[in-house]
């Protein structure tokens, strides 16, 4: 997606040759036409999949999740990472090695919002080593729903995280594929 990439190219950082800064426009302040724009590139690619509900992990999945709701027309919902005050209820739970916080995690859904004849769409900022990502199918198969695919906005192709999804079997679709990082500079596939 151009426009995308015209971002990350204007205003990313590239903190090493593996992380790279988006704060100023996707995980932290939010662009919200850009988030728009995202949210239509994601149901054109998955219309026609009868797509039910969209899953996400907060908080940077929400937004450009919440625009494909938008266009899909179905419900968001999102995964949290710490348990709420006021959840009573029966729980999905994985744990997730998170990429850049360098600790597992367990992340948490309400029984409630997946039901075994969900077709979801996941949904995620950034793709790495996969393990947010297989987090949520993990999640989606407890319910006994069943994964459509997973939506990425930016996926670091030097990392295995697509590929391992795809050798699952799970359909992956990045709206930015960067195949490395040199000298500051993102290099896009
Ligand atoms: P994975 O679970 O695929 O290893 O990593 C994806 C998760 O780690 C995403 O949810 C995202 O929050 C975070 N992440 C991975 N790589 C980056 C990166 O280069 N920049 C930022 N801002 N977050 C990343």
């Amino acid at each position: 997606m151009d426009l995308l990439k015209k971002r990350i190219q204007s205003d990313g950082q590239v903190l090493n040759d593996s992380l790279l800064k988006v704060d100023s426009f996707l995980n932290q302040q939010m662009d919200p036409q850009l988030m728009l724009k995202m949210g239509e590139e994601f149901a054109k690619r998955f219309q026609g999949e009868s797509i039910t509900k969209i899953l996400t992990i907060e908080a940077s999945g929400i937004a450009v999740s919440i625009m494909t709701g938008l266009f899909l027309n179905v419900p968001v919902v999102f995964a949290r990472k710490k348990k709420s005050m006021v959840s009573n209820e029966a729980l999905y739970c994985t744990k997730v090695y998170s990429f850049t916080k360098r600790e597992s995690n367990d992340i948490i859904v309400s029984k409630s919002f997946l039901q075994k004849d969900d077709h979801v769409l996941i949904i995620d900022d950034f793709l790495a080593n996969g393990e947010a990502a297989t987090g949520l199918a993990t999640i989606v198969e407890q319910a006994n729903a069943k994964v459509i695919g997973i939506g990425i906005v930016i996926e670091k192709a030097f990392q295995p995280g697509a590929q391992k999804l795809i050798q699952a079997g799970y359909r992956v679709e990045s709206l930015a594929r960067i195949g490395s990082f040199s000298n500051g500079q993102v290099n896009f596939l």
